[in-house]
């Protein structure tokens, strides 16, 4: 039932160094998968990197390992250069290659690539790939690695792989949630997991920065096509005045995706002149990944996103309001 490729598996099993690496701006599906297979390889033997662009964000702390991630090229040339040859990258939870951060060509250099992944629009790169959109998380995906492998799951690597799975259901609530997704759950409980633990620290540990961040976004709220779409926003202005980053916005999006009547619900980042980022979620059949793809995005049916560069927020806000207009009106008619 795993099909992972039989030249991930002859790497991951025969090559002695690993440069680990995943989306910028990583979710607990990303660290989480990075983390986790981090653990697994070392307790095989092997040297690992744990490469980020930017230090782990106070969100995501709590996960164990989270320390040993490095920011530092240098220190990751150093590492491939000691490796003799003898290394490969994984790229974790990684839909493009473009989403590997602005270190994207210096990382394609480190060969073989390895590339996995659960992206439905998933655009192809890397060597050697195991993308299935079929799983929940790329966490599920890492634990599937470990059975094929037949090696020990550490417990801060069980608890990683819970929070990779539970922040990419949407805690069990999404519809890519299986009963594959739930047995693999169910071991990671057996290995010592505490969801109250992990769901503490992801879901009531607020910084009063954080709350008051909501407060604001969520006035920004505006709905159109009949009540169907909801956006919200946050600009520097609004993040000045509460002392907060970005990062705090982490999951904003789902109140106004919460509301009875809405089907699409889009989160603008906007960060002045340059540029800005956009969040969608959907619910059932309705696929934003496709209206990210016109903007040059990507990701998931029910959760996509995309970049965009300059400063003219309201064009593009205008733009992909009519977007959705349209694909809302054609999704109704489908009905
Ligand atoms: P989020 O809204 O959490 O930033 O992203 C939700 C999903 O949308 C991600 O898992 C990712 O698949 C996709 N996504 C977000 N931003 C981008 C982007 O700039 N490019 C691509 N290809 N996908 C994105
Ligand atoms: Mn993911």
């Amino acid at each position: 039932m795993t099909v992972l490729p039989e030249k991930i598996r002859f790497h991951l099993e025969e090559t002695g160094c690993f440069v680990l690496m995943t989306h910028l701006h990583p979710d607990g599906d990303a660290l989480g998968s990075l983390l986790a297979l981090a653990d697994v390889l070392e307790g095989m033997g092997k040297q690992v990197f744990r490469y980020l662009e930017e230090p782990v964000s106070d969100l995501y702390r709590f996960m164990p390992g989270s320390e040993l991630v490095c920011t530092d090229l240098s220190d990751l040339a150093d590492f491939v250069a000691a490796a003799h040859g003898d290394v490969a990258a994984v790229a974790l939870d990684c839909g493009d290659d473009d989403r590997l951060g602005r270190e994207k060509d210096r990382l394609l250099t480190i060969k073989p690539l390895m590339v996995i992944d659960h992206h439905r629009g998933h655009r192809k790169f890397g060597d050697f790939c195991w993308v299935d959109p079929d799983r929940s998380s790329t966490g599920e995906m890492i634990y599937e690695i470990v059975e094929e492998l037949q090696v020990n799951l550490t417990s801060a690597a069980a608890f990683n792989l819970y929070v990779a799975i539970v922040t990419d259901t949407g805690s069990f609530r999404y519809e890519n949630t299986t009963s594959r997704t739930m047995r693999i759950v169910a071991e990671l409980l057996d290995l010592g997991v505490r969801p109250e633990e992990a769901c503490g620290h992801l879901y009531d540990n607020y910084s009063l920065q954080r709350l008051r961040l909501m407060e604001q976004v969520l006035a920004t709220l505006e709905l159109h096509a009949g009540e169907q779409l909801a956006t919200i926003r946050l600009t520097p202005a609004i993040l000045d005045s509460c002392g907060a980053s970005a990062g705090d916005a982490e999951g904003f999006i789902n109140y106004p995706r919460s509301l009875r009547t809405v089907k699409v619900a889009v989160l603008f980042k906007e960060n002045g002149d340059a540029g800005g980022s956009v969040s969608m979620r959907a619910k059932g059949e309705c696929d934003v990944a496709q209206v990210a793809a016109l903007f040059g995005g990507g990701g998931h049916r029910n959760a996509a996103g995309f970049r965009y560069e300059g400063n003219n927020h309201a064009k593009l806000r205008a733009d992909l309001q009519a977007a959705l207009q349209a694909f809302l009106s054609q999704d109704s008619e489908a009905e």
